[in-house]
């Protein structure tokens, strides 16, 4: 019976590190992880960050050896790098990278029985410190969460890449970083099992919490930093807060619609293309309405997410109230057996969700015109 009794619980990385060019002391934070490290990191990535990265880990004495990242996290993805690792003997394997280099490789590394480093080189979502990964087809539609008995050793972000890299990837990461919270507040109601496999702790919902404080205060200023890519406090600590915050305090502190929502969408076409955390947005804004939250704290979070430059509309995810098909397909796909939408305090229905989802396209853009910001533009989806 021991494994039905309550618990609580908290996980977290062995070690966060950050800083301004944190990437040129990499060498030194890897090295009692392992002797053999493989680095995985697509072309792009590695053209910009390859030469730091190897003068570190040769000032330390380590090996340098890159492989290609294929671009989806997807099973056969994880296979294929589960297969480098062992060909290159390598006993710690390092995704430099976003959330889905880092997810596959986390996924990799567990499979071949060694440990599993994150360096973000975006602050784009919260993938970097979690124990699980999440996994897609290879057309990039929801497939399952893969858990694992630890989270990465080391987690290493460096300020100065997340400033060089394009504003948006940090809007996103503040999307999905605003859905912490808002989850780990409808889970800590419900005492649902969080992600860490038991219910949550005074500390898991407190970090998902200080997230949103953190980020409610500094996300405007830090993205204008990132505009000109120069590092300050606002942008070190939204930095924070995108990355360890969010994910002790969703992994810790519990997930529920928003995130489902996500997945859901990821079953309409017109969504694929659009970052996670835009996609998150759009789960959190239903996710309030769902609640029936207060008319003023939806007000603040349609007029404050847009500023931040989230969609806060179907248009802005390439759907409208009137593709009823579509929305239906996502609301089921957001509410099969098993998803984190059954962690709210109350059920949630395919209905109830097809009409919160109609019902946000009216709400924001009236939301927005009283605010004076601008209206949406129809989002238009990458076709391959
Ligand atoms: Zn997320």
């Amino acid at each position: 019976m021991t494994e039905t009794t309550p618990i609580r619980t908290v996980i977290s990385p062995a070690r966060y590190v950050q800083g301004k060019n944190a990437i040129t002391r990499l060498g030194e934070f890897l090295t009692p992880l392992g002797n053999s490290p493989l680095l995985v990191a697509d072309d792009l990535v590695w053209g910009f960050v390859g030469h730091d990265v190897e003068a570190s880990l040769s000032a330390a004495g380590l090996p340098v050896i890159r492989e290609d990242f294929g671009g989806i996290p997807s099973a056969r993805e994880v296979d294929r790098l589960t297969g480098l690792i062992t060909q290159h003997s390598a006993d710690v394997v390092v995704a430099v990278g976003g959330g889905s280099t880092i997810d596959a490789v986390k996924a990799a590394g567990y499979a071949a029985g060694i440990r599993w480093v994150s360096v973000p080189t975006v602050a784009s979502t919260d993938a970097p410190t979690s124990a699980l990964a999440v996994i897609y087809t290879d057309e990039g539609v929801f497939e399952e969460y893969r858990f694992f008995p630890k989270n990465p050793d080391l987690v290493l972000v460096d300020t100065q890449l997340v400033a060089n890299a394009p504003a948006s990837f940090l809007a996103a990461g503040v999307g999905d970083a605003l859905a912490t919270w808002l989850e780990a507040r409808a889970t800590r109601q419900s005492n649902a099992t969080t992600m860490a496999g038991g219910m949550a702790t005074l500390t898991g919902t407190a970090l998902a919490q200080l997230s949103w404080d953190v980020l409610w205060e500094n996300a405007l200023p830090a993205m204008d930093a990132v505009r000109d890519n120069v590092v300050t406090p606002a942008l070190e600590k939204v930095v924070e807060a995108n990355t360890l915050l969010s994910g002790l305090g969703f992994e810790s502190g519990g997930l529920a619609a928003a995130h489902a929502i996500h997945n859901g969408l990821t079953a309409s076409d017109q969504t694929h293309g659009l970052a996670h955390g835009q996609k998150v947005n759009i789960g959190s804004l239903t996710q309030l309405v769902l609640e029936g939250a207060p008319t003023a704290d939806i007000t603040d979070f349609i007029e404050f997410t847009t500023r931040v430059g989230l969609p806060t509309t179907l248009t802005e995810v390439g759907l409208t109230p009137d593709d009823t098909d579509d929305l239906r397909r996502i609301a089921e796909a957001a509410t099969v057996g098993g998803e984190t939408i059954h962690n709210m305090p109350f059920e949630v229905s395919v209905g109830d969700l097809t009409s919160a989802l109609v019902s946000i396209e009216r709400l924001s853009r009236r939301v927005r015109s009283n605010a004076g910001l601008p209206e949406p533009e129809l989002y238009q989806p990458r076709h391959h």
